[in-house]
């Protein structure tokens, strides 16, 4: 079925395993995360950026989805770091089952007010809601220093928001890292001895497969994979095109760029579900 995040998410520190979460930009990468969904089955979770719905329109991505979608295993599909009430509201319109409002650049206040205003609107339908405490680094953020989430911060935000789930700082961050990255698994301990709401990495792309587990053993729910997938993609369609170098059919060399996108995914997916 298609769900939302809520009940993906609602077993995962129990079964001590993560669902990944795989930002997607065209029909090649919808399919290769739905086969390696399939030949896996296991639970994933399809989002797209705002900056996607910009290049390609809102309804595309979630139609795409659900026109694809075998019936199993259990998918949700979400929108990654909406940045006001109204576009949350039409990718709910467009049939998405979750959304993130990404309030983190905000003071504390101002932070809660907008997540609780999105809670609002998509409880009543019975669609999850996922929010941010504390900065990730990377291109999607303005300040350069990042801030790690404070545990009793984190207590008050969900309880004041009610959100269903929580992306924390603890020093990862979008893009590329240059560099060896530090995360803070004990601040990942520290969140998910003190509060039940799942929570969320964000910039996972690059990670150690060992630094990945030591964060879902510590309590992480829901991990986000966008750069390496986006990697595996133009990998692929690179390949395809050296590997035909006559042909003029996207179908001929595209392929090529479906397979590489799902090989990465299922690898993901076998990593997050390593000690499940
Ligand atoms: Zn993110």
């Amino acid at each position: 079925m298609i769900v939302g995040n809520k009940i993906l998410l609602e077993n995962t520190r129990r079964g001590g395993y993560a669902v990944p979460a795989f930002n997607v930009d065209n029909l090649e990468s919808v399919l290769g995360v739905l086969h390696a969904a399939e030949n896996t089955d296991r639970p994933v979770i399809i989002q797209t950026i705002p900056r996607t719905l910009r290049y390609g329109g809102i309804p595309v991505y979630s139609a795409m989805v659900r026109s694809l979608y075998k019936g199993n295993p259990d998918i949700s599909i979400h929108l990654d770091h909406g940045g006001d009430v109204g576009i949350c509201k039409a990718c709910i319109d467009a049939g998405y089952t979750s959304v993130m409002i990404d309030g983190s650049a905000l003071d504390f206040d101002g932070n809660v007010g907008l997540t609780k205003q999105v809670v609002d609107v998509a409880h009543p339908l019975g669609i999850s809601v996922e929010g941010e405490l504390g900065t990730i680094g990377g291109k999607e953020e303005t300040q350069s220093e990042i801030k790690y989430t404070e545990v009793s911060e984190a207590e008050e935000f969900v309880l004041r928001t009610g959100v269903d789930s929580l992306a924390i700082g603890v020093g990862t961050a979008h893009g590329v890292y240059k560099g060896v990255p530090h995360i803070a698994v004990d601040r990942i301990e520290e969140i998910a001895a003190k509060i039940n709401t799942p929570l969320v990495l964000h910039g996972a792309s690059g990670l150690s497969d060992e630094v990945i587990i030591a964060c879902i053993k510590a309590g992480i729910s829901k991990i986000n994979f966008a750069t390496q997938l986006r990697q595996a993609f133009t990998q692929g369609l690179k390949e395809g095109i050296a590997e035909n170098p006559e042909a003029f059919d996207p179908k001929v060399y595209l392929p090529k760029a479906i397979q590489r996108v799902r090989e990465a995914a299922e690898k993901i997916i076998l990593l997050c579900n390593k000690n499940a």
